[in-house]
């Protein structure tokens, strides 16, 4: 009854050489969704599961670095159904949008369900609610339970209280860090290093994940600034990286 997750990728931005962007593979009792599917994940996704394994895929919000992988999943369905590898039809949800509905919904076996803070979603063993973050386009963090475990994906965000309350004793914090310490993360809609740490320290999240990584730098210094915020059990994400609670 433990939840598996996968880092598939972490950048922020663009994918690097063998490095996608974000996407995570969420696994239990044989059930799998994928959360965000940015550029480079679909390639990286098939080291660790048939694509035709995965139930459901949820995106955060439709930056390409998030979501332009989709596009290609949908069209793998296609074929796979057609081939009579898969007879499920894959349901995508995120964040309302008619253009992103229709663009989705006009490629056969895809079913389109829009999320929002309301929303509270039962799919297989988890649970899951949605924050709104603070971001230049409507973005929710996530919060995936199975009743036992919880863990919180901030998405894309700048560092707010609302994002403290909602990852409060998380057993797992995905917070994304896409600047280092006393850069400004308020006017892009992004959080430090500093402030990714104090949202785990401030959560009491028993472990976190800096994600969204920039692409300049030293990285390592993205968790000695979190750490120094005093918080718990600070590494890095990367692919491939899994992690069980
Ligand atoms: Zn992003
Ligand atoms: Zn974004």
């Amino acid at each position: 009854m433990e939840m598996k997750i996968t880092v598939i990728g972490m950048w922020g931005g663009y994918p690097k050489k063998d490095g996608p962007c974000s996407g995570y593979l969420v696994e239990q009792d044989g059930f799998s969704m994928l959360i965000d599917c940015g550029s480079g994940v679909l390639v990286k996704l098939q080291e660790f599961i048939d694509l035709n394994e995965i139930n459901d895929v949820l995106l955060s919000h439709y930056h390409y670095d998030h979501a332009s992988d989709v596009g290609a999943y949908l069209f793998s369905r296609l074929v796979n159904t057609q081939l009579g590898r898969v007879d499920e039809s894959l349901t995508i949800y995120g964040p309302q949008d008619e253009m992103k509905e229709q663009e989705f919904t006009s490629v056969p076996y895809t079913e389109f369900q829009a999320i929002d803070e309301e929303s509270e979603l039962h799919i297989g063993p988890f649970q899951l609610n949605f924050l709104k973050t603070i971001h230049p386009v409507e973005t929710y963090a996530m919060k995936i339970s199975n009743g036992k475990k919880r863990f919180v994906y901030t998405a894309d965000t700048s560092f707010t209280k609302g994002l403290v309350d909602f990852a409060k004793g998380a057993d797992l914090l995905i917070a994304e860090c896409s600047l280092y310490e006393g850069m400004d993360g308020k006017n892009s809609g992004h959080m430090n290093a500093r402030e990714a740490g104090m949202l785990a320290k401030k959560a009491g999240a028993h472990k976190t994940l800096l994600t969204h990584l920039p692409h300049y730098g030293n990285i390592q210094k993205l968790v000695e600034s979190a750490e120094k915020t005093g918080a718990a059990a600070v590494e890095l994400a990367q692919p491939g990286m899994v992690i069980t609670i």
